[in-house]
């Protein structure tokens, strides 16, 4: 592989060097009105009484999806028939390495579609659903949740127990998920039921269902480190839906799953780049500056290993995600069978990503001293941040069960 081949194109540096105006301009507004308004920020929302995100907060980020929508800038990883940019995971590896390094923790990051918005799997979608649902996502004028997990089965998807059963030219949907990010606020839910139950693999489907149709209810918030108030309960009785809300065939639910959360593990790479990048940014100003007994840390050799060790996990991450997902490009990362050493590429993306950046994240801290532990800095913040991403699309463990099987299965051949 030449370097060339995962240096970002012409287009990434088009979208970014225009994602930095949106930034520079209208996302900085923003965030001056959202902090007249005692809400808290972006990534330090004030709640409501039922522990969800402030709808001031909420609100704000809503404004920059629209407005980054209307620029097109939202979605430049959906395929272009669906009106998104079509760019590779080279490429969006790029983008979002980008997005993370210059947005921090501020209201930027909304501009790039994060789990509410528009995905692989809901690409699958008929016609009729495309016009309702993907249209409306893509302009930033609604927002999903994916709806997979339930409290009693994570981990182990084939064990959930919601369902649809068929009645008629319906489906009707009975159940319930936990841990939804995005469960208060989604417009349209992309939930996975068991429709042949024993089928393995071929089990469950993929129903897009309006939130707000009659036996859909939302719980209170879960209150998880990240703190933000996304994170909740839906309650499915009785639900109702036509036959077109099916995404892709009956059957296809697993694979559609799967490609949401491949998208998300992928996601990794150019998320903890940029963000290690800030946060090794941060520590080396903060290493120059700060003295202890009359000289800069920055000369203590200690300190100058931390400021090592942080780069050298950025530089190995980051590494890992470039070869990886030109890897990737070639074989389809979204393919619906994925290829079959697709997986284990994804799993090192992620794996690696995630626990580099736990370390990097947790050093940050150590260099700022009592500094870095104030509460809501960007220090402290990233750490619980960096904290979550080893549970949320799948954990450490089963990142490093799906390498296993790939090797294993690569010896077996
Ligand atoms: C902040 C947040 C946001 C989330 N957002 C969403 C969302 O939007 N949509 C959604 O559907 N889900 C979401 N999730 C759920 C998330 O995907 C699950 O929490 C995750 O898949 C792990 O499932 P679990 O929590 O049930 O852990 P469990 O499956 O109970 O696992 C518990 C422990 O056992 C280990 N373990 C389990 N099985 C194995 C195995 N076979 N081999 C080795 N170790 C194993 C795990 O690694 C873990 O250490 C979110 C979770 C969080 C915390």
């Amino acid at each position: 592989m030449a370097v060339a081949d995962i240096a970002p194109s012409e287009r990434v540096r088009a979208y970014t060097e225009r994602f930095r105006t949106f930034l520079d301009t209208e996302v900085a507004e923003l965030e001056t009105e959202l902090a007249r308004q005692s809400a808290g920020t972006a990534s330090g929302p004030k709640f409501d009484e039922q522990g969800r995100m402030h709808p001031a907060v909420w609100q704000a980020r809503r404004e920059v999806q629209r407005r980054s929508a209307a620029l097109g800038l939202y979605a430049p990883h959906s395929g272009t028939a669906a009106g998104g940019g079509g760019f590779d995971r080279v490429e969006m590896h790029h983008v979002e390495e980008f997005v993370y390094r210059h947005s921090g923790l501020g209201l930027g990051l909304a501009a790039l579609a994060w789990t509410e918005g528009p995905n692989p799997a809901i690409e699958h979608c008929s016609p009729a659903m495309r016009e309702q649902y993907l249209a409306p996502l893509m302009a930033g004028k609604i927002t999903a949740a994916f709806c997979n997990t339930e409290i009693g089965a994570g981990s182990d998807v084939l064990r959930m127990a919601t369902h649809a059963t068929r009645d008629g030219d319906d489906w009707v949907i009975n159940g319930s998920k936990g841990w939804i990010t995005n469960s208060h606020f989604a417009d349209v839910l992309q939930v996975v039921a068991v429709t042949d139950p024993g089928a393995g693999t071929r089990s469950l489907s993929m129903f897009l269902i309006d939130a707000d149709a009659p036996g859909v209810s939302r719980g209170a918030d879960l209150p998880t480190t990240m703190a933000d108030g996304l994170t909740g309960t839906l309650e499915f009785r009785d639900v109702r839906v036509p036959a077109e809300n099916v995404v892709g065939e009956v059957g296809d639910g697993f694979g559609l799953a799967m490609s949401w959360i491949n998208w998300r593990r992928l996601c990794r790479g150019g998320m903890c780049a940029g963000w290690g990048a800030w946060l090794l940014e941060r520590a080396v100003d903060y290493a120059r500056q700060r003295e202890v007994g009359g000289k800069p840390i920055a000369a203590q050799q200690a300190v100058q290993h931390m400021l090592a060790d942080m780069d050298a996990d950025i530089y190995q991450a980051r590494s890992t995600s470039l070869v990886a997902q030109a890897e990737l490009d070639v074989l389809g990362p979204y393919g619906t069978p994925l290829h079959r050493d697709a997986p284990r590429l994804i799993s090192l993306v992620k794996v690696i990503n995630d626990e580099a950046f736990f370390r990097v994240a947790d050093t940050a801290i150590q260099v700022r001293g009592a500094v870095g532990l104030v509460q809501d800095s960007p220090e402290e913040k990233l750490f619980r941040v960096a904290r979550n991403l080893r549970i949320p699309a799948g954990t450490s463990e089963i990142q490093r069960n799906a390498i296993a099987r790939g090797l294993l299965k690569a010896t077996a051949a």
